[in-house]
């Protein structure tokens, strides 16, 4: 559920026309509701209220620091996978004591930084991340607190680009070597084992692989029992997928009703790392058509959104679905909504059956607040748009449009030239 809804004919985020958004702050735009950001948080809150848990907001989905500091300022915290994402992470108010570090190829540098900031954990994914983890953290005169992301080999039947839990994926440590990676962790001195982790795929849409993953890594969290290895954290990963066209995925209670009786007389605290089915639903990106021009096969609604703006439909071939932000009465034809980049593979919809529209005329894009801003480029040097946050009837810019002075920022033209 999201606060997307028409009024009248006309598309509205919550209490604010888009078309009036876009009239001040120009077009594309990515408009956020605030009322939908904390309603999916809560989702998430409210289902596991009943254990220890903390929601470790997936921030690859989304980074702007004002999206962060609403989840910040309401109990979330962050699963961060890149140096710069801790650093906006901080910067945007998340407590350090909720942040998570994920990600295969952790530089030195930002071990230091993370370790310099004391996070919650870090989940490692190879054991020489681990003796590497142990050597800077010795350096440093400190402990560096780790899970071992584990590998569970579960098909977690979603897109072959985001399913991640897998045997020939590059993610994790193979749950069958688990025990044995998780016996050197605890003899590293410089280690201290806190938690395990697993993070399966992206965008699902069944809750069984989350079940049996989880199943076989309890097994692995008694056998580790067994060694004398305790686990307080368990790092669930995200995955939830969202209703982008017609899919029925489980909501988070769903799945706290599936997975809380297999965790019964366990003192584990649950971190839980959603991203999409947070933001995705909670934000749309508004696109001006420019031309329409009749092809021979087809129609094209050629826009100023690009694959620049919104990836997802290039790289994995997603569907998003687009309406107009006036409703009105004319035919339906069948379109591809391209962009203006010089890329065949720049569409935002192909084959799609779509109202007619006047050039001038505004298209939503809807379902795109996650992996839409955040994955956006400066390709064929456009600058980015601006993002805008509603709140009722209230409304805020919290991403100014780039410049094409903003486009040249760090670029130097030397002497040797
Ligand atoms: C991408 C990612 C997530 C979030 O995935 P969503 O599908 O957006 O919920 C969580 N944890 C890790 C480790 C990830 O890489």
């Amino acid at each position: 559920m999201n606060f997307f809804q028409y009024k009248k004919n006309e598309l509205y985020a919550e209490d604010v026309p888009v078309k009036k958004l876009v009239e001040e702050f120009g077009s594309p735009l990515y408009i956020y509701s605030h009322k939908t950001l904390l309603r999916h948080l809560n989702a998430y809150k409210d289902a596991f209220s009943s254990t220890k848990h903390v929601v470790c907001f997936a921030m690859k989905s989304n980074s702007n620091s004002a999206v962060l500091n609403l989840f910040a300022k309401n109990g979330g915290g962050a699963d961060v996978v890149s140096g710069g994402e801790l650093f906006r992470a901080l910067k945007s108010g998340v407590p350090s004591e909720k942040i998570v570090y994920a990600g295969v190829g952790k530089t030195e540098e930002e071990i230091r930084y993370a370790l310099k900031n004391k996070i919650m954990m870090f989940n490692v994914e190879s054991e020489n991340e681990l003796r590497e983890m142990d050597r800077i953290a010795g350096l440093m005169k400190t402990k560096a607190p780790i899970a071992l992301r584990i590998n569970p080999d579960v098909d977690a039947k979603t897109h072959a680009y985001i399913s991640t839990g897998m045997k020939k994926h590059k993610f994790g440590i193979p749950i069958e070597n688990g025990l044995e990676h998780y016996k050197l962790a605890n003899s590293l001195r410089n280690i201290e084992v806190v938690g395990i982790h697993k993070h399966i795929g992206s965008q699902l849409t069944k809750a069984s692989p989350f079940v049996d993953a989880l199943k076989k890594i309890l097994v692995l969290v008694d056998t580790l029992k067994d060694n004398n290895i305790f686990i307080k954290y368990l790092d669930l990963g995200g995955g939830l997928g969202i209703t982008y066209s017609n899919e029925t995925p489980p909501e988070p209670a769903d799945l706290a009703k599936k997975i809380l009786p297999l965790l019964k007389r366990r003192d584990l605290t649950i971190v839980l790392e959603p991203g999409r089915s947070i933001v995705g639903n909670s934000g749309i990106l508004v696109t001006k058509t420019l031309y329409l021009k009749k092809g021979e096969k087809k129609e094209f609604f050629i826009v100023d959104a690009g694959m620049n703006d919104l990836m997802r439909p290039s790289l994995y071939d997603a569907y998003h679905h687009i309406q107009p932000v006036v409703k009105n009465r004319r035919e339906s034809v069948i379109a591809d909504v391209v962009g203006p980049i010089c890329e065949s593979g720049d569409f935002l919809a192909r084959g799609r059956k779509l109202q007619k529209v006047k050039q001038g005329e505004l298209l939503a894009v809807m379902s795109a607040g996650a992996y839409g801003f955040s994955m956006s480029s400066n390709y064929n040097s456009r600058p980015r748009a601006a993002e805008v946050i509603v709140k009722g009837s209230k409304y805020a810019l919290i991403r100014k449009r780039e410049t094409y002075n903003d486009l040249l920022r760090g670029e130097i033209i030397p002497e040797i030239i």
